[in-house]
């Protein structure tokens, strides 16, 4: 089992899992976020495109996002597998994904759909640091840096992202519901869907996840 998506609204804990994921399965994360926020902080042509969108918390056109995930899947270091973690979002996107992978090495394995109640994604969200070096998450209530606004990890000062202030948390919720959520069905169609709690502390979701791919 080396091609999973993980699916979940913002908040629900998908780039912390991702990563791990990848980990114990050896092959290459991408988070569809970071690789935007990659581009804006180069101020790539791209990134200028996605700017807009992002920093009102709507989604970037399907055919910038399309473009920009099937270049990194192209790539040969992804052909053993992959974990993605924000992508698709839309169901234009995932035909794009099976697209991209039936003319390759073969169709997805798994998608993890991580649940959290709308209440806890909210106050995860808005209370949300990020360092701005190594990209490790803090919530400025239930989790702080052990010195105030600085990353424990690499002494990197720790920021609020645009898009998890108030008004961008509410509307990427909404897009969620409206543009996202229909993927559940997608993937209960095709048989590769298995939801996991997203409540508890992140190793129980781990474990919840692990248990899954074993
Ligand atoms: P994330 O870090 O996954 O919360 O993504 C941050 C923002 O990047 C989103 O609110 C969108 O504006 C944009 N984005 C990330 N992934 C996608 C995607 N698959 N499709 C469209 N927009 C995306």
């Amino acid at each position: 089992m080396k091609k999973v998506v993980l699916l979940g609204a913002p908040g629900v804990g998908k780039g912390t899992q991702a990563a791990q994921v990848a980990k114990y399965l050896d092959v290459n994360c991408m988070a569809s976020g970071d690789l935007f926020r990659d581009h804006l902080s180069r101020e790539s042509e791209l990134g200028l495109q996605a700017k807009s969108y992002m920093s009102v918390g709507e989604l970037v056109p399907d055919e910038i996002t399309i473009g920009m995930v099937t270049e990194w899947l192209n790539m040969p270091e992804q052909s053993s597998g992959f974990v993605l973690d924000g992508f698709p979002r839309t169901i234009a996107q995932a035909q794009a994904l099976d697209n991209v992978l039936n003319n390759g090495t073969g169709g997805l394995d798994l998608v993890i759909h991580i649940v959290v109640p709308v209440s806890e994604l909210i106050d995860r969200l808005s209370g949300r640091y990020i360092c701005t070096k190594c990209q490790k998450p803090y919530h400025i209530v239930s989790s702080p840096p052990l010195i105030k606004n600085q990353c424990d990890d690499c002494s990197a000062p720790i920021y609020q992202r645009d898009d998890d202030r108030s008004d961008a948390v509410k509307k990427r919720l909404a897009v969620y519901e409206e543009q996202t959520a229909p993927l559940v069905e997608y993937y209960v169609g095709s048989g590769l869907l298995t939801k996991v709690d997203g409540l508890g502390q992140i190793d129980e979701v781990r474990t919840s996840i692990q248990e899954v791919l074993a």
